[in-house]
């Protein structure tokens, strides 16, 4: 049954293609005033189009009687493209058939004029798996192409075709599609099939699709041939193989009571029940961005959760601040970046986890050596009990904060050492990447503390201004040991020796980037903003 929808859905004409505007538009265009060019390379993520709008390309080609570049789906070419007993489309999947032999064949077909049609027009599929035999023979076929034949190229992986194919060819970039458009769609499909999906249902389809057309119709195929014309959310959440919403608020409400110790070892626990450590990231991600918007009033979640979740975000909100909850999302975040390449699966959560419980202990400078103190002794208390992939971490950390400092690596300056001057702002601005990554290998986390603000004034004694966005980010940044690292990267790099200074002034980074549509006038409108800035991408909920 797999596929059975996609196949049926297909769209037949332009107008029904699902995202990528601008290049139906330029297309049809090019259809309309018959400037056609002889290749084409579409390139972007799986399930966005590719295939079907090369279809829809030959279709309209060969159409006798196209309106406004669009085939008409009636005449014989199209119904022979439609029933795919058309002679004049060669579809070549090149992961099958990536040899010279293949080619060379093609090379052969590509003489012959077309057996009916205006165009003969080959689709060549994943055409980066070609081997270098294959491409040069392309390639020669590309240089001479004879009137009558359309190439269209199809690649997920444009990084591996090679420059010389890529610049003979006019080149469209599919995007994944956004989300309300994909909602849409699947919407309307469920309808024309009768199948009863509620909203949550369709979210978690379209959510999990992450943009694939494809992957989203095929997931509708799977639960309808699974269950039926009924599709719960249950199901859906079953068949995803998605936590439970109990198993995520309890671990969330642990988190919450920083009782960090339960919070690792119920952990392991959903893990070593099968769980999946990305969907169990995702689900906490959600879990506190919910507790967020019920505690800032920022949405009203009725109809989007049910009314016993609802009651319980709004118990667990009341226990924690605003600050707290956009400390875990940005840790949570942080660990699905890490998921992707990590070895060890549950390594990020847990790190996330006691990250976020250490965060109790605000190091200011005059109470350093008392808090590092208390620090160690939090440390060494649940150290104990801790898997020994945690272990492996918190023996570092702890060996940084004994030496005071974050950093276990000297530096020594690359560079002489430079007077402040008029231009020694820019000269740090221009070296920006640089000194983040200089930071980095120090360490990790206080490199993305720090790319969150931008060095904004330096005065004649050293004094440099970072200029963040949100309290969170300065506050980890005025730590004297968080401090010392970004110092001493600055003078390796540039030779300058500074000391740091932070603010918070949203408005500021505005003036200085304007690409940044951020307004942080009132709490709730900065809590509004930070939820823009974490969940970027989320437009599934916002839209909806
Ligand atoms: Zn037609």
């Amino acid at each position: 049954m797999r596929g059975a929808l996609y196949l049926r859905f297909r769209p037949q004409v332009f107008s029904e293609l699902v995202g990528q505007d601008h290049i139906k538009k330029t297309l049809l265009n090019a259809l309309k005033e018959n400037k056609v060019s002889h290749a084409y390379l579409f390139c972007g993520p799986r399930g966005t189009g590719k295939t079907t709008t090369a279809r829809l390309l030959a279709k309209a080609l060969n159409c006798q009687n196209s309106r406004n570049g669009e085939p008409c789906n009636k005449c014989e070419s199209c119904r022979e493209i439609n029933e795919n007993k058309a002679l004049d489309l060669i579809e070549i999947d090149a992961a099958s058939n990536r040899g010279i032999d293949e080619i060379r064949d093609l090379r052969e077909k590509v003489r012959v004029a077309p057996a009916k049609s205006k165009y003969k027009v080959f689709i060549i599929d994943e055409v980066h798996m070609l081997t270098k035999e294959a491409f040069n023979a392309l390639l020669k076929t590309l240089e001479e192409p004879p009137k009558h034949i359309i190439f269209v190229l199809a690649t997920t992986e444009i990084h591996k075709v090679p420059v010389t194919i890529i610049s003979r060819c006019q080149r469209f970039d599919f995007h994944l599609i956004d989300l309300k458009n994909l909602r849409d769609k699947i919407k309307k499909i469920a309808q024309k099939e009768k199948i009863d999906l509620d909203n949550d249902s369709l979210d978690l389809i379209v959510r999990k699709a992450r943009g694939s057309y494809r992957d989203a119709e095929s997931l509708l195929d799977q639960l309808s041939a699974f269950s039926g014309q009924k599709i719960t959310f249950e199901m859906v959440k079953n068949i995803l193989g998605l936590p439970d919403f109990e198993e995520i608020s309890e671990l969330g409400k642990l988190l919450i009571e920083r009782n960090y110790q339960k919070a690792i070892t119920d952990l392991e626990k959903l893990l070593d029940q099968g769980e999946d450590a990305e969907q169990l990231t995702l689900g906490l991600i959600d879990f506190f961005r919910n507790c967020l918007l019920v505690k800032i009033g920022g949405k009203d979640l009725t109809g989007e959760i049910s009314d016993d979740e609802l009651k319980v975000l709004k118990e667990l909100a009341e226990k924690i601040s605003d600050n707290d909850l956009l400390k875990l999302i940005d840790l949570l975040s942080e660990a699905i970046l890490q998921l992707k390449v990590t070895e060890i699966d549950r390594l990020p959560l847990e790190v996330s986890f006691l990250r976020f419980c250490q965060e109790r202990i605000k190091t200011t400078d005059d109470k350093e050596a008392k808090e590092i103190d208390r620090e160690l002794s939090v440390i060494s208390q649940i150290k104990s009990k801790l898997p020994e992939p945690v272990k492996k971490v918190i023996r570092p950390v702890r060996e940084k904060i004994i030496s005071k400092t974050s950093s276990g690596r000297e530096f020594s300056s690359d560079k002489k050492s430079q007077k402040i001057g008029s231009d020694s702002l820019n000269q740090i601005k221009a070296d920006w990447q640089a000194i983040l990554e200089e930071v980095k290998l120090a360490n990790h986390s206080i490199r993305a503390f720090l790319q969150a603000g931008e060095p904004t004034h330096l005065d004649q004694n050293g004094a440099l201004m970072i200029t963040y966005r949100y309290n969170f980010h300065k506050e980890r940044m005025d730590e004297i040991r968080n401090r010392t690292v970004v110092e001493k990267a600055i003078e390796k790099i540039t030779g300058l020796k500074v000391h740091l200074c932070g603010e918070v002034d949203a408005d500021k980074l505005l003036k200085t980037n304007n690409s940044r549509n951020i307004t942080a006038q009132h709490s709730q409108d900065e809590a509004s903003a930070d939820i823009t800035a974490v969940f970027g991408g989320g437009k599934i909920i916002d839209n909806c």
